[in-house]
């Protein structure tokens, strides 16, 4: 009865590290997954995250049983006080629901799921370009999606111009996903007065912000700056929704660990939203898992583990960070032609190196070299040894 399904192309980002898999060279490099790596090209298990593992373990009085269909209670307290801050008003008045989801692109799902389904607009605006994923958790849920500038290739930064314009014509009350800090896969963000012209129109045509925060603290270092965004939107007494993943920031990729808030006016709103979300949740996946919402609850309960993590959080950001200069030291030092600058000025996991197909492919066969064909590299995947290979095969590429 299957016999006629035809073959789906692979994913375009996962893709990439098929790819690499098949390749039997000894000097073959990954930079097509958006995964940390250490300087040594292994992945990185966080000190405290074995530390809140190795509690729990010890833990006897803990048990298997299933969570809540909303998820672990310590975990979604704590999860919407790390994006909106501790002293959040809208935490305060009991405005604000959160819910456990598999990890981002779970709790994405789960709110695109709750829109469709209560909210009057169907219409989802998502940034030109956008992290692959988006367009296709949105429409599954029934959204119609529709794309609002945001890059601009000749200036290698924000189009603001065209980003307001197109929110200024998109109907009112209509959706739009902001990602929350570090701009998947530009690695452009607009700056505080930019967002706050942002929030200003979207507010006075009563447009929903959707934060997708899939970064928070692994852009600056710093939990509190990568959460502004949202922090902004948040504190206007308006309503958005907020998708957080711990996949990075806490490096628990594999564990699936993530939340969803709904900001809401009142606290009876929210509870009904709440009533609503288990209705979308229960038949999806039953419950969320235990494990690792465990592990964050743990850390981010304890003062003493929430600082060592801040600490080991900002040695990851501040590695990709210099990452960055590494890699335009040493295209400088070549003297490939073109302004390279925008490698050390976007911020986040990636470098959107305004490489185009043909030359991505060409660093692929002759040097090795993974990454998407939109000429996305992770910065997490570097290191020291490796910039130098990168800055030839772009060198080459670039000079053919
Ligand atoms: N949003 C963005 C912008 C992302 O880059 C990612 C990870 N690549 C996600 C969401 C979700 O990732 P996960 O489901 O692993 O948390």
């Amino acid at each position: 009865v299957f016999a006629t399904i035809v073959r789906a192309p692979e994913d375009p980002i996962l893709g990439v590290t098929v790819a690499y898999n098949k390749d039997p060279s000894p000097n073959k490099l990954n930079l097509g997954v958006g995964a940390y790596r250490t300087e040594e090209g292994k992945p990185l298990i966080l000190n405290v995250v074995r530390r809140a593992e190795q509690l729990l373990v010890n833990d006897q009085s803990r048990v298997k049983e299933y969570l809540p269909i909303v998820g672990l209670a310590d975990f979604n307290k704590e999860s919407a006080k790390l994006i909106f801050g501790a002293d959040s008003p809208a935490i305060q008045e009991n405005r604000v629901t959160t819910v456990q989801g598999l990890s981002g692109t779970g709790s994405l799902r789960v709110g695109a799921e709750f829109l469709a389904r209560h909210y009057h607009q169907h219409t989802i605006y998502i940034p030109q370009p956008t992290w692959g994923n988006h367009p296709k958790i949105f429409t599954v849920a029934g959204l119609s999606v529709k794309t609002y500038r945001y890059y601009d290739p000749a200036t290698l930064g924000l189009d603001i111009q065209g980003f307001l314009e197109d929110l200024g014509d998109a109907p009112s009350g209509a959706i739009v996903l902001l990602h929350a800090c570090a701009h998947n896969p530009t690695g452009v963000d607009p700056t505080l007065e930019q967002w706050e012209q942002i929030r200003q129109l979207m507010r006075s045509k009563a447009l929903l912000p959707f934060f997708d925060s899939a970064y928070q603290g692994f852009a600056s270092g710093s939990l509190d700056a990568d959460a502004q965004s949202v922090r902004m939107f948040v504190a206007d007494g308006g309503e958005c929704l907020a998708a957080q993943s711990y996949a990075k920031n806490m490096g628990l990729y594999g564990e699936r660990v993530g939340a969803l808030s709904i900001v809401c006016k009142t606290a009876d709103v929210a509870s009904r939203v709440e009533s609503q979300l288990k209705l979308v949740i229960r038949p999806m996946y039953s419950n969320p898992p235990l494990h690792g919402a465990s592990i964050v609850a743990t850390i981010l309960k304890d003062r003493d583990m929430f600082n060592e993590w801040t600490l080991e959080l900002k040695a990851m950001a501040d590695r990709i960070i210099s990452m960055r200069q590494q890699l335009f030291d040493a295209l400088c030092a070549r003297g490939t032609p073109g302004d390279w600058s925008h490698i050390i000025k976007q911020i986040g996991m990636f470098t959107f190196t305004g490489l185009n197909r043909e030359q991505v492919t060409f660093m692929t066969e002759e040097y090795h070299i993974y990454m998407t064909s939109d000429g996305r590299i992770s910065m997490a995947g570097l290191s020291s040894r490796t910039v130098p290979q990168l800055a030839d095969a772009i060198h080459a590429a670039v000079t053919r």
